[in-house]
């Protein structure tokens, strides 16, 4: 028997459609700004609500609150950045299998349209409703200047957030592991190949701390659920382009991930010790590990409209919930079912976008009203 997308369905794939078009990547900050102005154009036709426009560092975030309300009981939680792809005839979408197919419909245009319906929704229904929307637009390299800057430098703050950017439809993240991005730099002394040892060739010094680094944190690895430390390189390169030359510098970056108790400043010393005062370090970002208290009343909430037990999983990926999370506010991590997040086949299922929608609705009908 066939289904009929239902009005809400129709909505939402419409709008989640419209907002992959634009290709808000780093790489295109025009499209960033039309992003943004696409989506404002929306809320502005709420009359209850004031927009603030932030921008740190040149990245731009949108904070939406009701009228005389700093601190707002639930904040609703986006991003509309995505990660870069080259040709940007690729941000488009199509229908098939019930499901949103396109780069970013995951992560995060398809949760992101469900956060502006809902919003718009419940505001126009309810005066004086405690409920805020955060629009950030750098996630995808760190939420630095988005929702760090907000929460740690504007003082942004509510009594819950929610943040459809990880987990499942009935898959809470409650843990994520920190993160450290290390961009690593070895000098040595270039000389002709024929003669290597009257150089010190930086490439092969780097190229043996990879070793060093692979096989202590192997000894950290524990269980099938990998929840362990990792550390993987990502890069290696040197300026010199001649086969017979030793090159005379060569650099890396590095990835690590690692669950608590492990600190940054543990892992960071352990690398360092690692790779000994030959190679320099350089921190590009890190975050330490968090873990989220959800509340109990959306797990119930999940557990009525969808008819099956919530799980609790911890997240090997970070997302801009450690941010809120350090403030010790309750954030709740959940979205619709997506899948091959990053790629161009991205998919978001929709059936679920439109449960996710009712989930969203119930908690927070049942938390403001
Ligand atoms: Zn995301």
């Amino acid at each position: 028997m066939t289904k009929f997308p239902t009005d809400l369905q129709k909505r939402l794939v419409s709008l989640t459609r419209d907002l992959i078009l634009i290709p808000s990547d780093e790489s295109r900050p025009d499209d960033i700004e039309r992003c943004f102005s696409f989506i404002i154009n929306h809320l502005e036709s709420l009359d209850s609500v004031v927009i603030k426009k932030h921008c740190h560092r040149g990245v731009t975030s949108f904070v939406v609150l009701p009228k005389n309300m700093d601190h707002p009981k639930v904040l609703l939680c986006g991003h509309l950045d995505v990660i870069t792809h080259p040709d940007s005839h690729s941000y488009r979408s199509h229908i098939a299998d019930g499901k949103i197919i396109g780069p970013g419909s995951g992560d995060m245009k398809g949760p992101l349209a469900i956060l502006l319906e809902i919003f718009m929704n419940l505001h126009t229904k309810h005066d004086n409703l405690h409920l805020g929307l955060a629009i950030t637009s750098d996630e995808e390299r760190g939420g630095d200047s988005g929702m760090r800057f907000l929460f740690n430098e504007i003082g942004l703050r509510c009594e819950v957030a929610l943040v459809p950017d990880g987990g499942s439809l009935n898959e809470i993240t409650i843990e994520e592991k920190g993160i450290l991005h290390l961009a690593i730099k070895c000098n040595g002394h270039s000389a002709h190949a024929a003669r290597p040892w009257l150089g010190i060739n930086p490439l092969e010094r780097l190229v043996d701390a990879v070793y060093r680094l692979r096989e202590d944190f192997e000894t950290l690895s524990k269980d099938k659920d990998h929840w362990h430390p990792t550390c993987t390189f990502t890069t290696i390169k040197t300026p010199n382009q001649t086969v017979n030359c030793i090159p005379s510098e060569a650099e890396g970056t590095v990835d690590v991930r690692f669950p608590a108790p492990y600190t940054t400043e543990q892992i960071l010393d352990k690398i360092c010790n690692l790779l000994g005062n030959e190679i320099d370090t350089h921190t590009i970002m890190s975050a330490e590990p968090t873990q989220f208290t959800p509340d109990p009343l959306y797990l119930s909430v999940s557990e009525e409209i969808t008819g099956k037990p919530t799980i609790q999983k911890k997240e090997d990926g970070g997302s801009d919930a450690r941010f809120i999370g350090q403030h010790n506010i309750p954030v709740i991590v959940s979205r619709p079912i997506v899948g091959e997040l990053h790629s161009l086949d991205e998919w978001i299922d929709i059936n679920s976008m439109e449960t996710f929608y009712l989930i969203y609705e119930l908690y927070l009908k049942r938390k403001l009203l």
